[in-house]
């Protein structure tokens, strides 16, 4: 069994937890992703994430410098056993070499200022895939959710800037992945306007079995897996299963603690992008350290009790072996290299 992840936010706790005087370290952790927990989940590859939360007065270019920092720190002192990537011959390398991999990305585009040279700089830097907007609308585009919004009225009108059609085109001329989770309706659709080659949505599920806006509509997943692209299974139980709220909870609300969501209910939503898009459109995106504690996924070392649940929901084994690792695998080659 092998597993890539092509969404997680570990860095962001690491750096949260630095900057309260704590030290916690990516080779073992109370975290839901350690090395450990990979070695553990038959992982090869793991992306990780700089999230950047804009805030009033803080410069998200230097903030995101600062989650660099901690990301290659990590790496260093765990040499030998897990080593940055850019491409895929590094990671078949390192697999034969017993170690880990993993690829640097960048949650909210809005790092990078409007800058073109930003983006320049997070490429040096190694990073290899973008998510253009978080819940803010930036200089790129905008969110299909943000504090304005509910979560179930998508934004269907505000897609992609002139700035953020640059950027798309720019990513996709030096080989950096764009990422459409958090991207709008609209978005979405500009995004495969005005750019060519296979993208992804690495955190996100099908809206048709849980309707939260983070999720992707069918035709958005026929889209995508026209193109080649994959969409990653997210583990987080608000966008895995549906569940009655009220007007009041319908706005501003914060996910619960995931107590409500099954492994089942992710093998649900991959059959069903599997049945709209394709086998080869779907691919893991856990989301693991930014979203609640699943119940019965608490973290990467879970990995082989989901593909035995796959296996259960009456996915083949080269079915499953192409949501856990080759379908991104295959973005990764066509983009990367
Ligand atoms: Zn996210």
């Amino acid at each position: 069994m092998k597993v890539i992840d092509m969404h997680c936010d570990t860095i962001c706790e690491l750096l949260a937890a630095k900057e309260q005087g704590r030290e916690i370290s990516l080779r073992e952790n109370d975290l839901m992703v350690d090395l450990k927990k990979l070695r553990k989940g038959g992982y090869i590859e793991q992306n990780f994430a700089l999230f950047v939360e804009k805030k009033e007065g803080e410069s998200p270019f230097a903030r995101v410098k600062k989650m660099l920092a901690v990301f290659k720190e990590q790496m260093e002192a765990n040499e030998g056993q897990i080593t940055q990537v850019e491409a895929t011959e590094d990671i078949l390398r390192n697999e034969a070499e017993g170690r880990l991999s993993a690829l640097l990305t960048v949650e909210e585009g809005g790092v990078c200022e409007g800058k073109l040279d930003n983006l320049h700089y997070l490429y040096e830097q190694g990073v290899r895939m973008m998510t253009l907007t978080w819940n803010f609308p930036n200089e790129l585009g905008y969110p299909n959710y943000s504090i304005q919004r509910d979560f179930y009225t998508p934004d269907t009108e505000n897609g992609l800037t002139e700035i953020g059609i640059r950027f798309v085109q720019e990513m996709e001329k030096i080989g950096m992945i764009v990422d459409v989770s958090h991207l709008s309706d609209a978005g979405f659709y500009d995004v495969l306007r005005y750019t060519k080659r296979p993208f992804v949505a690495s955190h996100s599920n099908a809206r048709a079995i849980c309707p939260w806006v983070r999720n992707l509509t069918d035709d958005m997943i026929r889209r995508l897996a026209e193109r080649g692209g994959v969409t990653g299974l997210n583990y987080c139980a608000d966008f895995l299963r549906d569940h009655p709220l009220d007007e009041q909870e319908r706005v501003g609300r914060r996910p619960k603690e995931g107590g409500y969501a099954s492994l089942k209910d992710i093998a649900k939503h991959a059959r069903h992008m599997a049945d709209i898009g394709g086998i080869d459109c779907v691919g893991l995106g856990s989301d693991f350290d930014g979203i609640p504690p699943h119940p019965e996924l608490s973290g990467a070392d879970g990995i082989p009790k989901l593909a035995a649940e796959f296996a259960r929901y009456g996915f083949h084994e080269s079915e499953i072996d192409k949501i856990l690792y080759q379908n991104v695998f295959r973005v990764y080659r066509e983009i990367l290299g």
